[in-house]
């Protein structure tokens, strides 16, 4: 079923559009001590590196503030030109305007309205920041998170809904908090002179139902494209589950215009995962492709070896090594599907469908792995060298099908027009 996806204006965050009608974009953030240039940019870039289109850093202190242009230069000298948005909570009004540096080498300012301030200095200091974002003709996003709400905007809301007849429940009142926030900020940051072209909104919450239900909301009260992410999600299965679960629900509905998977890395775990599964949960959805699908059965009773689980998780890896050339080198590649099956019950039916497919041998079952290329059986591999083989296979498929005159390149050459149609000036 193709997804419509709600209209919404563009943002353009350095050379990376946002929204309107712009393909979903997928960003992360570093965790790194941003006062160490060299750690940080490193990371950005392996972050990038993985599909980040955006990379996030937080500013938080004058030191952290003066080494963002140094980040950015280290960036550049790599080749690499993701845009740089810069979080800020408490001091950013004086960081940006103290920084003029920075302010320049960042691309978007991540705004938190519940953090800028209290009282009477709350509206001093957002203007400050939107002044900032105005003078380097920047984007923000104001994005809102449940743990900072406005507590001054809630407990009004609280007051005006315990003298109502019939009072909402408490939670609704909270949903209702952080959208009024996000939209409130956003009006005023228009009537301080930001143009609504450079304005991205997100109200991040850390429960499924409760995300689903305010950017619903959101979204029909508002034309700014949509920062989308589960907030603390927690580690793991358990994170990428739950942000799977309330992006796929709102991401079906057409809502979502960049999101991030915030994960909680295991110990020692790499940072750059939270790129991959946000990339696989668009992929998986049919909309964006950035690496070939590997279609492998799960295994069950007539698989007693490990042989094609290696396979599978040989061949996945490989793919997506390759990435970071293949994806200038044979534009389409990344709609490939691989298929690395247990046995011949499924295995022949699922190779057939897929770009390349093997089935491996089932227990009792001939020492042998039939090969099926674009649905057609090619050849039968036997012995010791059967990964090493089935990875030529598929290497020889993606040169002869993706590269110069291949029959696969105009599909991919056409996407990649699309995207920079979609990132044109
Ligand atoms: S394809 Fe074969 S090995 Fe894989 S799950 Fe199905 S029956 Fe089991």
């Amino acid at each position: 079923m193709p997804v419509q996806h709600r209209p919404s204006r563009q943002v353009r965050i350095g050379a990376v559009a946002v929204g309107g009608g712009a393909p979903i974009v997928v960003q992360s953030m570093t965790n790194t001590d941003t006062a160490d240039a060299e750690a940080t940019a490193r990371q950005a870039f392996d972050l990038a590196r993985a599909g980040s289109e955006l990379v996030r850093v937080t500013v938080d202190t004058a030191r952290a503030a003066a080494a963002v242009p140094e980040i950015r230069a280290r960036l550049d000298a790599l080749g690499c030109a993701v845009p740089l948005v810069g979080d800020f909570h408490f001091n950013g009004h004086k960081l940006l305007a103290d920084h003029p540096e920075c302010a320049a080498a960042l691309a978007k300012y991540r705004i938190n309205p519940g953090n800028v301030g209290k009282g009477a200095r709350r509206d001093e200091q957002f203007a400050q920041m939107i002044e900032s974002a105005c003078r380097h003709a920047k984007p923000v996003r104001i994005g809102v998170n449940w743990g900072s709400l406005d507590q001054a905007l809630l407990a009004r809301m609280m007051d005006a809904n315990a003298a109502r007849a019939e009072p909402l429940a408490a939670e609704a009142v909270m949903r209702e908090a952080l959208i009024a926030s996000a939209l409130e900020s956003a009006a005023q940051a228009e009537a301080l002179g930001l143009p609504g072209d450079r304005i991205v909104l997100s109200c991040k919450v850390s429960g499924v139902q409760d995300l689903i239900a305010v950017y619903r909301e959101l979204a029909r009260r508002c034309d700014y494209p949509l920062h989308l992410g589960l907030t603390e999600a927690g580690m793991g299965s358990k994170g990428i589950v739950a942000s799977a679960a309330a992006m796929a629900v709102l991401l079906q509905e057409g809502i979502g215009d960049t999101i991030r998977v915030s994960l909680t890395p295991e110990p020692g775990g790499e940072r750059t995962r939270e790129v991959v599964v946000a990339q696989e949960l668009l992929q998986t959805m049919g909309l964006r492709s950035f690496a070939p699908l590997v279609i492998a059965c799960p295994g069950c009773g007539r698989t007693t070896s490990t042989v094609f689980q290696s396979l599978a998780a040989r061949i996945q890896a490989f793919l997506r090594a390759q990435m970071p050339v293949w994806r200038e080198a044979y534009p389409g590649v990344e709609a490939m599907h691989v298929a690395v099956m247990g046995c011949v019950v499924n295995g022949p039916g699922e190779s057939k469908q897929a770009n390349v497919g093997i089935s491996l041998p089932g227990t009792g079952e001939r020492p042998v792995a039939p090969v099926y290329v674009d649905g057609v059986k090619t050849v039968t591999l036997k012995g010791e060298t059967i990964a090493e083989d089935f990875q030529r296979i598929v290497e020889d498929y993606v040169r002869a099908t993706y590269g110069p005159g291949g029959p696969g390149r105009s599909a991919g050459a056409a996407a990649a027009g699309e995207r920079e149609r979609a990132l044109a000036p």
